[in-house]
């Protein structure tokens, strides 16, 4: 009988949630496993493009812990990139139009309202907005989010995941692991009986989590999105991705394309692209950048899930009772603006005893 591996801890899920808790665990001089049946980037956080927007949602409201959790994205990006040399993110701002009086009125207001580190925010009124920005269909002037990030999520992780395993993480991908307790270790069977085991398990498995046991007393909700990458024979001449009703990513690096998003289907069947709604991005993008579609040569879609809880916020934290298991999840629409900084709080925790800030712990639903 061939005996277990043993780590110290290991990893359920190669998103930016599971990647970050393996990349913290090494660095707190751990050893760790981190296993997807798919690959790193193969549920939400692979998305072909993303947005790191600290002032999302309707009233661009200041995301939580906005600043920190953008300086430790940012920087950890750039870090990758230097390691590899693949150009995956651009800091190119993100363009907000406001699409009715009462939006416009509400991004003025968000201007003043939450504290803004200077140069984050830029309220354009409409003849300016008009002048500057002629591509852009109807509005009323709009917002010019200047920290903000463009990045192609399926390549970051690639190479993310690449970095660690040079760092020694162990790397299992492509295979489906069964977790089970055996006294008070977890162990995980990848179809030919138990091959890794550990003292501490971390469940970054994203959508997974809902169909989990474990999970079942956290209110988990799934959100499905799409997203509609255009090709174009021609570099667009669109410097700044747009948010509006969902997103349209665009960036110097891939110049020759533009992803429409919206996730917006509650109650879903399957995970795949549906027709419907590649016509709703098609509509979408005609709306808010009239003409381009027409030159367009091509076009691919993409959906995947994104999983909230009713305050909008992350969730990470022991399990009540079972020793040994720990969540990271709920990372909604700012996935990868907060996954890097709940990732490391998780593993403070573990490892320090350093409790998690409260707006992200378990703990508000014991
Ligand atoms: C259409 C769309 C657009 C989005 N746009 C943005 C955006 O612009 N900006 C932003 O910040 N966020 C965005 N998000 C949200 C963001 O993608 C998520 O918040 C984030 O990706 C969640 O990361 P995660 O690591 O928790 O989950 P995921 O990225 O889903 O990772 C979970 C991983 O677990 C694996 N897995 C599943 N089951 C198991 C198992 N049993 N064992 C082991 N592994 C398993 C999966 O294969 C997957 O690789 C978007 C989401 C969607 C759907």
């Amino acid at each position: 009988m061939i005996l277990p591996e043993e780590f110290d801890v290991i990893v359920l899920g190669a998103g930016i949630a599971g990647l970050s808790v393996a990349d913290a665990v090494l660095q707190s001089g751990k050893s760790c496993v981190i296993i997807d049946p798919k690959k790193p980037g193969g549920g939400a956080s692979g998305a072909p493009a993303l947005l790191i927007n600290p002032a999302a949602g309707r009233r661009a409201k200041k995301a939580w812990m906005a600043e920190k959790s953008f300086d430790i994205i940012s920087s950890h990006l750039l870090y990758i990139h230097q390691q590899t040399r693949s150009p995956f993110f651009e800091e190119n701002g993100i363009l907000r139009p406001a699409l009715t009086e009462e939006i416009a009125s509400d991004f003025k207001r968000s201007i003043t309202k939450y504290n803004w580190n200077e140069g984050w925010l830029e309220w354009i009124d409409k003849e300016n907005f008009s002048q500057r920005f002629p591509y852009i269909g109807n509005h009323h002037g709009g917002l010019m989010v200047k920290k903000a990030i463009t990045v192609y999520g399926d390549s970051f992780l690639r190479n993310y995941s690449k970095i660690l395993s040079k760092k020694y993480l162990r790397t299992v991908y492509g295979q489906y692991p069964t977790l089970f307790k055996y006294k008070d270790k977890w162990l995980v069977d990848l179809g030919g009986g138990a091959e890794y085991e550990a003292g501490v398990v971390v469940d970054a498995t994203g959508y997974q989590q809902i169909q989990s046991d474990y999970w079942k007393f956290l209110p988990l909700h799934p959100v499905k999105g799409q997203l509609a990458t255009y090709y174009f024979r021609e570099p667009l001449n669109i410097k700044t991705s747009l948010s509006s009703l969902g997103y349209m990513a665009v960036s110097s690096i891939r110049s020759r394309q533009i992803s429409v998003e919206s996730t917006y289907e509650h109650h879903f069947e399957d995970l795949k692209p549906t027709p419907q709604a590649s016509a709703f991005l098609q509509k979408k993008l005609e709306k808010n950048l009239p003409g381009l579609l027409g030159r367009s040569s091509g076009c691919r879609q993409w959906a995947s899930v994104r999983i909230t809880l009713p305050d909008k916020m992350p969730v990470i934290g022991p399990h009540p009772e079972q020793p040994g298991l720990f969540i990271i999840g709920a990372l909604g629409s700012k996935g990868m603006l907060h996954g890097r900084m709940a990732a490391f709080q998780l593993i403070r925790q573990i490892y320090e005893g350093i409790p998690a800030d409260k707006e992200i712990s378990i703990s508000r639903f014991l």
